[in-house]
């Protein structure tokens, strides 16, 4: 559900932070093979969840919580899991864990555990980061700032 919250948070607009949200869920989604369903301007995305491989609706899943500022758009982050993977691997966390170095290996999983914690981003580079990981998997950026 879209976030109603006025002001700001961790320094970032609303906007902002719906816009890098937006990008975010598009890498992932675009690098899980999904495709966009659009119905009355809500955005959901139809493919195989990535854990179960099933053909399901699928959700913006994150490894360590989106609520973590610094690795919430982090492409090592996240992964295309259906609902019931989604609650399952939030329920226990050594599966998430185990599910992900297998994705992206130790090395890459103890960077992001770091990164995890705390680290101050740039929020106009991690816009551009996304921007070009879309569009390296073909899709524009379809013009906006
Ligand atoms: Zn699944």
């Amino acid at each position: 559900m879209r976030n109603r919250r006025k002001g700001t948070r961790a320094g970032l607009t609303v906007a902002q932070e719906n816009r890098l949200d937006d990008l975010a869920r598009d890498v992932c989604m675009i690098r899980a093979g999904a495709a966009l369903v659009e119905d009355e301007g809500r955005k959901q995305w139809w493919g195989a969840c990535q854990r179960c491989r099933r053909t399901m609706w699928l959700a913006w899943c994150h490894v360590f919580t989106r609520g973590a500022w610094s690795v919430r758009w982090d492409p090592d982050n996240y992964f295309a899991w259906c609902a019931g993977c989604h609650r399952m691997m939030d329920q226990y966390w050594e599966k998430k864990r185990d599910f992900t170095i297998e994705r992206i290996g130790e090395a890459r999983f103890s960077a992001l555990k770091m990164r995890s914690n705390g680290t101050r981003i740039d929020y106009a580079a991690v816009e551009i980061m996304l921007k070009m990981e879309r569009a390296a998997m073909g899709v524009n950026d379809g013009g906006g700032a």
